[in-house]
């Protein structure tokens, strides 16, 4: 079957801390073009296998189909029949996320990116704050302070580790706001996710 596109696509970016309900807004977006009978495929990074390998989960135990794949030029191919495409834990993937993306919504598709602004120490996580500049449309998620209960854009740590990727939940991190924050005291560890 061929496609013609007969509009140009976009891009969608919904970001903010942890515990802010990201995936959650993810997956209403795409469940809204399922029922639309829009053919949808979802994809994540492979590093995130939190609950389930197959399917995306938020926290409040929704979930939706999802295709892990090991770098973001997989997607290219795998997209190639959607209409609609999402993308959970942006920030994990490599830079090359961003011309995929790109490509996809020049392509005509709608392109749907969730995932973190900014890593433990506060800095911007991944290839994020790229995709935010060539997105359409960007919704930032508050989570709400777990010391004070302000709106909350910070994702603290609770454990010691220094590397950029530490997977975990709530036994490892917590929603916090600016005031609440604390960042790792120090200088800022080797970074190696690429993002600075
Ligand atoms: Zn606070």
């Amino acid at each position: 079957m061929t496609q013609t596109p007969r509009y140009a696509g976009w891009i969608e970016v919904i970001t903010g801390s942890m515990f802010s309900g990201k995936s959650e807004e993810l997956i209403r977006r795409l469940r809204r073009a399922q029922i639309a009978r829009q053919r949808v495929a979802i994809f994540k990074p492979q590093i995130d296998d939190r609950f389930n390998s197959d399917d995306i989960v938020s926290h409040n135990q929704q979930r939706i189909p999802s295709i892990p794949v090991a770098t973001a030029n997989d997607i290219t191919e795998l997209a190639a029949d959607a209409d609609v495409i999402g993308v959970d834990e942006a920030q994990f993937f490599e830079p090359e996320i961003v011309p995929v993306i790109q490509n996809l919504a020049d392509g005509g598709k709608r392109v749907v990116v969730a995932g973190l602004d900014k890593d433990f120490r506060g800095l911007p996580f991944g290839a994020m704050p790229l995709l935010m500049i060539h997105a359409e449309y960007v919704t930032k998620t508050l989570a709400i302070c777990m010391q004070c209960g302000e709106p909350a854009n910070f994702t603290q740590r609770l454990t010691q580790d220094a590397e950029q990727i530490v997977v975990g939940e709530m036994d490892k991190y917590e929603a916090r706001c600016r005031r609440c924050f604390e960042p790792p005291p120090g200088p800022s560890p080797v970074n190696e996710g690429g993002d600075a």
